[in-house]
């Protein structure tokens, strides 16, 4: 018997498997569908010996303290600052824009002042900012925006930045100085021994069981378990009964050549026509020394695994629905990025995760009471039945006062 089924051996389950079973003393089971521990931060030495991320460049920052230290139990830090060059007009210049790049781009000499002026010159005022193309006209101007974002937001997420959220754009910050690093949190630092390696040491406990090739739909019906974490797609756990939820897909193209070094920044971005977004070699992010270098190019989709919920108002009335259901579903506690569909950096879902296993250990006092209207509450009731849940001894996974009487 388990005290607790985590679904997704990712940051989101991870993090939960190993509070409960190091501070609350839970039994765990953790099942991923993948072969390996660590989800989308997963990394491996490849044929060459190469440390490469095999879903994407992965670059840790964060201005949480508590998110720092608590993953630097298990793992050293290797100091590291982002840097990305994007290529524009066939030559490479800092992203975020900033004092190099107006001057890069333009054959200008100016100072920071110089600079401050120029995009106020060239900015669009707008009034309600809503979308990313609102986002990055009203701070850079049109043509800017047409160098740097359109074509490149285009590719990513296969529609235009003014049907996309602003938050996404403002990812990207607008500098008048010199600064050229990709992130400002006061910690940046990649995992010394790489993430893989700090997945394992987090999950290193005689109380956490790990199932990898597993989905947990096949084993459910197997094993006792009194409540589940599941941090897989929302849509997915319910069926897509409201319908699918958009996420982008990427196709990542690895390559390692026979040279010490490939490009002359860690990423270079290409909001250009090509086919792919972005370029990381993988060295500069570990500190690795080799002969030979590793690359990888991504290529984006719109259908294949979920990597990004797609930041929209008509995607996220759609979520809501989801998110009602999911509350009204004791037992079940949803965590992560596709499973809360939201744009987090890792940083935030390990954040999320040690949020809810406060949440979890509170509520062990304190009954949960989830406030939903009676048809979600029934179908969220059906759902548990279909999941077989046993957390209350008598086949039930919800208090009695949802039950049909
Ligand atoms: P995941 O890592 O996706 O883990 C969920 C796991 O659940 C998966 O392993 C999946 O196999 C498993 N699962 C799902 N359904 C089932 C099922 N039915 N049964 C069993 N297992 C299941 N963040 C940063 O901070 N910095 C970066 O530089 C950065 N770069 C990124 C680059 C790319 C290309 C992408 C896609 C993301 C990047 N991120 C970055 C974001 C980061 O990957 C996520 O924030 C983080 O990995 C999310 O963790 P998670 O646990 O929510 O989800
Ligand atoms: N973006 C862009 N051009 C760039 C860099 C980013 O248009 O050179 C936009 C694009 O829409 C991208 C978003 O800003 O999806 C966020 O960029 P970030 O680098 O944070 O994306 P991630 O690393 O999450 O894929």
């Amino acid at each position: 018997m388990y005290d607790f089924l985590i679904v997704g051996a990712g940051y989101a389950g991870s993090v939960l498997a190993e509070r409960l079973a190091r501070e609350a003393g839970k039994q765990v089971l953790l099942v991923d569908r993948r072969n390996h521990i660590a989800g989308n931060a997963y990394d491996l030495y490849n044929d060459d010996g190469i440390l490469i991320h095999k879903y994407g460049p992965h670059i840790f920052h964060t201005n949480s303290k508590e998110v720092f230290e608590y993953l630097g139990q298990f793992t050293e830090w290797r100091p590291y600052e982002h840097r990305v060059e994007a290529s524009v007009d066939g030559q490479l210049v800092p992203i975020p824009i900033n004092l190099d790049t107006i001057n890069k781009l333009y054959g200008l000499n100016l100072d920071s002042f110089g600079v401050e002026e120029f995009l106020k010159k060239v900015a669009e005022p707008i009034e309600h900012v809503r979308t990313s193309e609102d986002q990055v006209v009203s701070k850079v101007g049109r043509e800017l925006y047409e160098k740097f974002f359109k074509n490149y937001t285009k590719k990513q997420w296969g529609m235009d930045p003014s049907e996309l959220d602003a938050s996404v754009a403002a990812r990207i910050p607008v500098r008048t100085n010199r600064d050229n690093r990709y992130f400002t949190d006061t910690y940046q630092a990649m995992p010394l021994h790489g993430y893989t390696r700090m997945f394992e040491r987090m999950l290193a406990h005689p109380n956490i069981h790990i199932m990898l090739n597993t989905d947990y739909r096949s084993i459910e019906g197997e094993i006792d378990y009194k409540e589940m974490i599941y941090t897989g797609p929302v849509d997915e756990f319910f069926d897509n009964c409201y319908g699918k939820l958009p996420y982008r897909s990427l196709e990542f193209k690895h390559e390692t050549h026979n040279v010490s070094v490939f490009q002359p920044a860690p990423v270079v971005n290409y909001p250009n026509e090509n086919l792919y977004t972005r370029i990381t070699e993988f060295k500069y992010l570990t500190g690795q020394e080799h002969l030979k270098t590793s690359i990888v190019y991504e290529f984006p989709l719109a259908e294949g695994d979920p990597y990004y919920p797609v930041p929209r108002p008509e995607n996220q009335e759609l979520y809501k629905k989801y998110k009602a259901l999911a509350d009204a579903m004791p037992g079940v506690h949803f965590v992560g990025r596709l499973a809360t569909y939201k744009y987090y950096n890792m940083d935030q879902v390990a954040a999320q995760a040690l949020t809810m296993f406060k949440k979890i250990m509170g509520e062990k006092q304190e009954e949960h009471h989830a406030a939903a209207d009676r048809a979600t509450v029934q179908l969220a009731h059906s759902f548990a039945m279909a999941h077989k849940m046993r957390t209350n001894g008598n086949g039930s996974a919800l208090p009695h006062e949802y039950l049909e009487h």
